[in-house]
């Protein structure tokens, strides 16, 4: 049996949110078994991160309750459920979770720095009873029963991103070595339109990977950092179920509006169900 965990010492962040380019603080704080992982908005709303949250999924994922909302909470989320982080209250003041390197790297470092506590509760797990196929025009998802979490992505896109086909059973160790470190990516010819919508406005060649017609314009952590950036999302997304995911998921061009859905309709149909009898209203502090 594995053991619910939380982390040892409260994690802190700050920095600048990738599309809104707003600064931000965020606390990670060790919370009880049972509790699940949690956000506070500026110390006024709280709710737990879970699929019925999400308010958006244009580029990143945005949760929210009585009107605040916090963006692109997937890699954050992906690092915690990626390190096998089953409580934690997350305090966010801003509104968006800071960007840092673009990728998960920042918050698996500090989730390892911190350590983790294990909790005297058996560890809460999503687990699917049969196969399901999610569909969205070229876009595809199944979610099969399976002995652990694991991934398989494949992703098409223009040259020079091109296909790419990559999987993971995802421990916390594979996650440190192969998910965390990838970073999110773009094409030149996209951030014009993007800024123009009020997106990206702090991205940089810091925070991004950006293709260019001819490659990458500064060199790439893995030949597949695309695919991989893609798996750290679709863990972070599929962290909304509200528990430990124990499936495989196979994605083929997913993104995060298909992640959401998805989660949003396994959570009513599995053997999960006890898992989100807790804390389905927000509190008002
Ligand atoms: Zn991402």
């Amino acid at each position: 049996m594995q053991y619910q965990t939380t982390l040892r010492q409260p994690l802190e962040f700050d920095g600048v949110g990738l599309h809104t380019g707003a600064p931000a603080r965020v606390r990670v704080r060790p919370a009880p078994a049972g509790h699940g992982l949690r956000f506070r908005l500026d110390g006024a709303v709280e709710f737990p991160a879970r699929a019925d949250y999400v308010v958006d999924t244009v580029r990143c994922t945005v949760l929210g309750a009585e009107g605040m909302r916090v963006s692109t909470v997937e890699h954050l989320l992906s690092a915690l459920l990626g390190c096998g982080v089953d409580n934690a209250l997350i305090e966010v003041d801003g509104p968006e979770i800071p960007v840092e390197d673009g990728s998960a790297k920042v918050f698996a470092d500090a989730i390892e720095a911190a350590g983790l506590s294990t909790l005297h509760e058996a560890r809460m797990r999503w687990i699917p009873t049969e196969p399901r196929v999610f569909r969205d025009n070229e876009k595809l998802l199944v979610v099969a029963p399976a002995s652990s979490f694991r991934v398989r992505m494949t992703i098409d896109y223009p040259a020079p991103v091109g296909a790419q086909y990559v999987e993971t059973e995802v421990t916390p160790e594979s996650y440190r070595a192969e998910v965390a470190p990838n970073r999110t990516f773009g094409f030149l010819h996209e951030l014009e339109a993007l800024v123009k919508r009020g997106l990206a406005q702090g991205g940089t060649l810091e925070n991004a990977v950006v293709f260019g017609p001819d490659g990458p314009l500064a060199p790439l952590r893995s030949p597949t950092e695309p695919a991989r950036h893609k798996i750290l999302d679709l863990i972070g997304d599929f962290a909304l179920l509200g528990a430990y995911p124990q499936c495989e998921v196979i994605a083929i061009k997913s993104g995060h509006k298909l992640h959401c859905t998805a989660v949003r309709e396994l959570m009513t149909s599995s053997r999960g169900d006890e898992a989100f009898t807790a804390g389905l209203r927000p509190i008002r502090r």
